[in-house]
């Protein structure tokens, strides 16, 4: 899929090819570069390989955003932390679990089998990250006790993580079966629909360019 919006690159080839995981790659002001997620184990070698076919370079990497602690997320970060140094980001709760501090008991259920990360900067809600200008971290919990989001109320764009999939070209909210909590899912798209925003950048299923508010109003209203 590669450029998505003027700056920002979904990474090819993440996932099985019917079934794409949407790593997401920011080029910030200056020549850096923020990631968003890391894909399952075994994927560095994939996300550097796209750095080199677009003329970046690993250590441009500063800085990896992680929304929660599901493998498909988490799995190649420690190795992409040693390949670029990045700084790695997540809420404070889910960084527990990244870290296997305590062992993540909630579904999908299948042991934590990634290399474990000590996140280096824990966030919260209402945070704000120099990253895309500046995004606020929003806890959406649900899917995961500590999922966050990222919002650009400048640009528009909504980081949504696994709070909604766009399944099919069609949204739903977080499944029930990779979901610890689906009641709060519920309350956390409520709050997100509230926000103005054009983009919906969704890490299962294509990316909603253009349109995208409409599409979770529509959704949220029946639930
Ligand atoms: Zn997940």
């Amino acid at each position: 899929m590669a450029k998505i919006l003027d700056r920002i690159h979904v990474i090819e080839g993440i996932g099985k090819p019917d079934s794409p995981l949407n790593v997401f790659l920011i080029e910030e002001k200056g020549g850096q570069l923020t990631l968003v997620d890391t894909g399952l184990p075994g994927f560095s070698p994939k996300i550097l390989e796209y750095l080199q076919r677009n003329g970046f370079k690993p250590e441009q990497i500063r800085r990896i955003l992680v929304t929660h602690c599901h493998r498909d997320h988490v799995g190649s970060l420690k190795a992409m932390i040693d390949a670029t140094k990045a700084k790695s980001i997540s809420h404070w709760l889910e960084a527990a679990f990244i870290a296997q501090n305590p062992v993540y008991d909630g579904p999908p259920g299948s042991p934590p089998n990634w290399d474990p990360v000590r996140v280096d900067e824990v966030v919260k809600d209402g945070d704000e990250l120099d990253v895309l200008g500046g995004v606020e971290v929003l806890h959406t919990p649900g899917h995961t006790p500590g999922h966050i989001s990222f919002y650009s109320k400048e640009l528009g764009i909504l980081f949504i993580g696994d709070l909604l999939f766009n399944k099919d070209n069609k949204l739903i909210l977080t499944p029930p079966e990779y979901t610890q909590h689906t009641q709060s899912a519920v309350i956390s798209a409520r709050r997100v629909v509230k926000l103005q925003f054009e983009h919906l950048l969704t890490y299962h299923g294509p990316p909603i360019v253009g349109g995208a508010r409409q599409k979770v109003e529509a959704l949220v209203s029946k639930l």
